[in-house]
């Protein structure tokens, strides 16, 4: 007799991804008071450095875990292990920073009556998403004397917020319309508007001049302050349920917060972790991982330096990250139902499918990505399976359709195993990215039962 050849209706043999809802559809109230606390943090927190701050007061909350902070813009969040750190460590790796807009050195001036800001625009931005709209301003500004200024203007409904003015339709048909989408906007007329009332004492330049007297006296910061700062521009207001159902929550930052929020959730929460557990959360992922707070400095070595130290352990950090496991989390692209040319569907991730686990990224051949190996995958997928968590793969977007990649191939130098996860978002890099709840709530659970895994 030949043998019956499997079909897709033999169970166990073809492969279909299930929605999250249906795996998780006695975990509502779990569901929905993570994403309470993720809602919050969303809200709250929209520049690296809040995050840092952020985490370092929930963490101070919790019972026993260690910070490591880099210069109040990237920390690490470790739980000890039973097992000794050269043995290795498990690292759920993540960014705080988020697309934006920076203010420039001499950003203040004075136009048609309006007192103005100059931005320098951090990471992919589209940018006629970020006119008409009120915008908040987050950051520091760093006096001579080494004391910092805090500002965050326009979060509060009582506050003032900011904007960027945009051309009424009316008169745009040769200044916009008849251009091309990269050329219709440009990044020197993302100008902030800040302020349009005279000082009647002063001779010129009055509206600037009434906007300084009023930094001074808000804020006690002069002119040249603005050079030694780090003042972001960010979409101003809370994050908020999405849908008649609110099974969808909306936000800025979700890249990569929506991890972030996770790793940290997930370290809290991990129970007597076999392997020393890392939520490790990075700063400059939008431009490329540089600088002494980005994925591609030294620091993770320098966490390993600084645990050895608190756990009285001997560790050469090299050897111990030689022998470590690492998940990259990160935001991926959903398949996006009105531009559903972009992706390839088989290999798209979709919203409500739990968390996505992407083998590589990189664009024109996977280039520049780390590829996870197929031993890895296995790992991942095996530990996944076993904990009942809804997970999906994707890659972003088809073929040589543009492409991405995350700091994944940074930490891999150091020759641990590492993949890429986290819930795929639409309108990803906008200022109202959404995301799926049962999604972030995968994402967590995923970073958890691989703290916890043995
Ligand atoms: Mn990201
Ligand atoms: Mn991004």
């Amino acid at each position: 007799m030949p043998r019956k050849r499997a079909t897709g209706d033999r169970p166990g043999l073809a492969h279909k991804n299930k929605s999250g809802w249906e795996i998780l559809k006695g975990s509502l109230s779990d569901i929905e008071s993570y994403n309470r606390e993720y809602l919050r943090f969303l809200s709250q927190v929209k520049t690296e450095r809040e995050a840092v701050e952020y985490i370092r007061d929930r963490a101070g909350k919790a019972a026993g875990l260690h910070l490591v902070e880099n210069r109040g813009k990237a920390v690490a969040v470790c739980r000890k292990g039973a097992a000794p750190l050269k043995e290795g460590v498990r690292i759920v790796v993540a960014h705080i920073d988020s697309p934006r807009l920076d203010l420039k050195a001499n950003p203040l001036y004075e136009d048609t009556d309006l007192a103005m800001l100059k931005t320098h625009y951090y990471g992919g931005i589209k940018k006629y998403q970020w006119l008409a709209r009120p915008l908040a301003l987050h950051g520091v500004l760093a006096k001579e004397d080494g004391s910092l200024v805090k500002v965050v203007m326009g979060e509060d409904p009582d506050d003032p917020c900011l904007t960027i003015e945009d051309l009424l339709p009316h008169l745009a048909a040769n200044a916009q319309y008849s251009k091309k989408l990269s050329e219709a906007f440009q990044a020197e007329k993302l100008n902030i508007i800040l302020g349009s009332r005279p000082d009647l004492r002063a001779k010129d330049n009055r509206v600037k001049e009434y906007i300084l007297s009023l930094l001074h006296e808000k804020y006690g910061i002069v002119e040249q302050d603005f050079i030694s700062a780090d003042l972001e521009v960010v979409p101003a207001g809370p994050a908020r349920e999405v849908g008649i159902d609110r099974s969808l929550v909306g936000g800025y930052g979700q890249d990569d917060r929506v991890c972030s929020w996770a790793a940290f959730a997930a370290v809290r929460d991990a129970k007597t972790p076999r392997y020393t557990s890392i939520a490790l959360l990075m700063d400059k992922e939008e431009i490329g991982s540089e600088g002494n707070t980005g994925a591609k400095s030294v620091f993770i070595e320098e966490v390993l330096w600084e645990l050895a130290g608190r756990f009285k352990e001997e560790v050469i950090p090299s050897r111990a990250l030689f022998r470590s496991r690492a998940i990259s989390g990160d935001a991926n692209g959903a398949l996006d139902p009105d531009y559903p040319e972009v992706h390839e569907k088989m290999n798209a991730a979709r919203l409500g499918y739990g968390v996505c686990v992407t083998k590589f990224t990189g664009a024109r051949g996977k280039v520049g990505s780390n590829e996870a190996h197929a031993e890895y995958m296995a790992y991942i997928r095996s530990l996944l399976n076993r904990a009942g968590i809804p997970w999906q793969t994707g890659e972003l977007g088809k073929v040589d359709e543009g492409g991405g990649g995350t700091v994944a191939k940074f930490l891999a130098e150091y020759g641990m195993d590492i993949v890429d996860m986290g819930p795929a978002l639409l309108s990803m890099h906008s200022p109202f990215e959404l995301s799926s709840k049962v999604d972030t709530y995968s994402t967590y659970l995923a970073y958890r039962a691989f703290m916890e895994d043995k």
